[in-house]
């Protein structure tokens, strides 16, 4: 990987706002689903339908095509932006102003993510837990995966605290 395709931490070309409605039109449904359908049927259809994903949310979000889009809960900024690739908040080296510990002079993605979901109203999502990405389905098109139900249960409902889970002791 050369160090232009490293993943680095990049502010969203669309408001947050933008986003969320996206999303609220982008929601599955049996029209999206039957139409999902038909694309993956055809291989051509499905390829291109992709890059069309891919040259769009590459531009707005810095999409890394991860085929599991995090994105409507992270106020809209994209987590595998981030050079560490978490999904589950920033580093520990995030600086005191909120620059990124690997590219100083870049705002940690995720300060970007809370600033964005905060005036968006929608701060708690942040708390709520990402599960590990399943990197059987990169460059796949997560609206795709979304609208088939592949990436169900992506994140938790709640924070998780109130019922964790069992720790299993040898
Ligand atoms: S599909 Fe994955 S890499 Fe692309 S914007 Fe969503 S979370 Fe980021």
């Amino acid at each position: 990987m050369s160090a232009s395709e490293q993943p680095h931490p990049t502010r969203p070309s669309i408001a947050a706002s933008t986003g969320y409605r996206l999303g609220r039109v982008l929601a599955p449904n049996r029209a999206y689903r039957w139409l999902a359908g038909r694309i993956e049927a055809r291989p051509r259809l499905r390829r291109w339908f992709t890059a069309a994903e891919r040259h769009s949310k590459q531009r707005l979000f810095g999409c890394r095509m991860c085929g599991q889009c995090a994105l409507p809960a992270t106020g809209y900024a994209c987590p595998m932006s981030c050079p560490k690739q978490l999904r589950n908040g920033p580093c520990g080296g995030v600086s005191a102003n909120g620059d990124c510990e690997v590219y100083p002079g870049r705002r940690c993605v995720w300060v970007i993510a809370y600033e964005r979901a905060e005036r968006a109203g929608h701060s708690a999502d942040l708390t709520l837990l990402q599960r590990p990405v399943d990197h059987r389905l990169a460059g796949s098109s997560s609206w795709l995966n979304y609208w088939q139900g592949r990436d169900e249960g992506l994140w938790t409902s709640d924070d998780g605290l109130a019922h964790p889970a069992p720790v299993h002791r040898p």
